[in-house]
């Protein structure tokens, strides 16, 4: 298990004001681990990462007087196993879609991965990342314009490798999140 960002000390106030699970999913190799490690510590590794195990990250988003710390869940290679898969969303209260811009199939199965999201979540707030944007596209913009209509999402084009746009995705939902979270009783 490995834990990056800072760790919680039970003997001082939380220097958050809200706390949400947040979920990256998305077919093995478009880049979820690498844009979680790019927005956590600002870094790109060109090898692909092995994430075996539960992978969490922390991160926090300050907004205005307030700030969220996310607990990001990496689904940490175990894209084919569905059983195991369950216990990645249990609690999530928004998900990161991802897909690779260079990868067609991995694009047409986002709609699989928002059922798979809302089948244990029900619907929370969900944004549509098209990775390796620093790369020739293979995915036509039109088919993503006419995708997001459909299904209302945000849409942002990302490089875990350049860094482009790797805050964005998670600064997007964090209004969201923090307004869910104050709609319901159990605060942070
Ligand atoms: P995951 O299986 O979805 O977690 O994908 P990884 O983060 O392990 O990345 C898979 C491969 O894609 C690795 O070789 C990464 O170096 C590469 N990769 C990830 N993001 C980018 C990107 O934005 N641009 C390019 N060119 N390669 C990327
Ligand atoms: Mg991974």
């Amino acid at each position: 298990m490995s834990h990056y960002g800072p760790t919680e000390d039970s003997e001082q106030s939380p220097t958050y004001t809200h706390r949400a699970k947040i979920v990256v999913v998305g077919d093995a190799a478009v880049g979820k681990t690498s844009l979680i490690v790019r927005y956590v510590k600002g870094v790109f590794n060109p090898g692909y990462i092995i994430t075996l195990g539960v992978n969490f990250f922390t991160q926090d988003v300050s907004i205005q007087d307030k700030t969220l710390r996310y607990i990001i869940w990496d689904t940490a290679g175990q894209e084919r196993f569905g059983p195991v898969r369950k216990k990645y969303y249990l609690g999530a209260r928004a998900a990161v879609l991802v897909f690779d811009l260079t990868n067609l199939q991995s694009f047409e199965n986002v709609d699989f991965w928002i059922k798979e999201v809302e089948g244990i979540c029900g619907e929370i707030p969900m944004i549509l990342v098209g990775n390796k944007a620093d790369l020739k596209p293979v995915v036509k913009q039109d088919a993503i314009q006419d995708f997001t209509s459909r299904h209302n999402l945000t849409y942002i084009e990302t490089s875990a490798k350049t860094g482009m746009n790797s805050i964005r995705p998670f600064f997007l939902l964090a209004p969201l999140v923090i307004e869910e979270l104050e709609s319901t009783t159990d605060g942070r």
